[in-house]
């Protein structure tokens, strides 16, 4: 199947800094992407590159097959909504979705009724004879979408278009951008710095660091087998534990563990998520503890313990499970929950 959009070799230079670096892409029809990382890492230069509103210094941008690389923005099937929604003061919210459409010059009659259709989506129907200055921040984001989708865009993009709106109404958008998408199947690609956001909202992340592609997967397995040490630290993977990689496993404190290494050897880092580590051991990859901390965290158990070398291990284990602060635990440490890192890689 050919991608609904793929870049190749994009690349933009400001002066001494290579915001995106030979950045290589391709998104398949009716995917939902995040691109997720840090501020600074070139998601939005990403963005506005294969939106057309900043030129690359090389490479390409390919939607459905056709080279826009030097395709104006206006022409490029995309549509590209904002952090903040951009409209027009002194049009209606009907006029303000209807726009793109009135520029295309498509009948009247035919505007009127996909504009309808997609207040309707947005859930905005009854309000689209409103100016924007009588609406809410997530109502004007929501006529940022329908005026993206009423398009009917191949690509889009999303940049960060919630992080100006409180916590619960980011929620709700985010089920509508998801809803918007089931039912469109338009391929987009949402840009956030927020792994949860990304998570949340995607079936695929793209894990951006300085300009470049850190990892690329499912949530589901970006986060359970990151595939470096930079993955697992910006998805927030709590321990990180210092031993020696070898050939049978990972030698922690005084004990080997079972785990696969692949082939790193040598000085190494482990890394397991605190929900990931098992009390009591189910698993035959042990190890033993002192328990440090246990503090009551709404739905589970957030517990501190040391290794005989003294590096400190969080678990979250559910309420109710035995700790004692001082006693000796023996946790589990599922092997295929376990990444090995050679040290010094991030
Ligand atoms: P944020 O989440 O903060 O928006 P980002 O990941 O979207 O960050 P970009 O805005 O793409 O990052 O910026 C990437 C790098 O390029 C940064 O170092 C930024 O300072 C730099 N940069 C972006 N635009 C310009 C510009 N017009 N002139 C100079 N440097 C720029």
């Amino acid at each position: 199947m050919r991608p609904a959009l793929q870049v190749s070799g994009l690349t933009k230079r400001f002066g001494q800094t290579h915001a995106v670096d030979a950045l290589d892409l391709t998104f398949a029809p009716g995917s939902f992407t995040s691109l997720l990382g840090p501020s600074g890492c070139g998601k939005s230069t990403t963005l506005q590159m294969i939106a057309g509103l900043i030129p690359p210094d090389l490479g390409t941008v390919t939607v459905d097959g056709s080279d826009m690389t030097h395709v104006s923005p206006e022409r490029r099937p995309i549509s590209l909504v904002f952090q903040k929604p951009l409209l027009f003061p002194h049009l209606t919210v009907e006029q303000n979705i209807g726009f793109g459409l009135r520029m295309q010059h498509v009948p009247r009659a035919v505007i009127a009724d996909s504009v309808a259709e997609m207040l309707e989506q947005v859930r905005l129907t009854g309000l689209g004879g409103r100016r924007p200055h009588e609406l809410s921040g997530g109502q004007e984001q929501r006529v940022a979408l329908a005026r993206a989708l009423v398009l009917r865009p191949a690509v889009l993009l999303l940049d960060e278009p919630f992080s100006q709106l409180d916590a619960t109404l980011r929620i709700e958008m985010r089920r509508l951008v998801r809803e918007l998408h089931d039912s469109t199947g338009v391929s987009t690609v949402f840009v956030t710095h927020d792994q949860d956001e990304a998570v949340d909202i995607a079936d695929e992340i793209v894990l951006m660091l300085d300009g470049r592609v850190e990892a690329q997967g499912s949530p589901e397995r970006l986060f359970e087998a990151p595939p470096t040490l930079a993955t697992a630290r910006f998805l927030g993977v709590a321990n990180e534990l210092f031993g020696h990689a070898h050939a049978g496993g990972f030698r922690l404190a005084g004990t080997d563990l079972a785990t696969d290494s692949g082939a790193v050897r040598g000085e190494a880092v482990l890394t397991i998520r605190p929900e990931a580590v098992e009390l009591p051991a189910r698993s035959a990859t042990r190890h033993a503890l002192i328990v440090e901390s246990v503090r009551f965290a709404g739905t589970f158990l957030a517990a501190t313990g040391r290794t005989v070398d003294g590096q400190l291990m969080t678990l979250h284990l559910p309420v109710g499970a035995p700790l004692v602060v001082g006693e000796a635990i023996e946790v589990g440490l599922p092997a295929d929950r376990c990444s090995v890192f050679a040290r010094g890689t991030a």
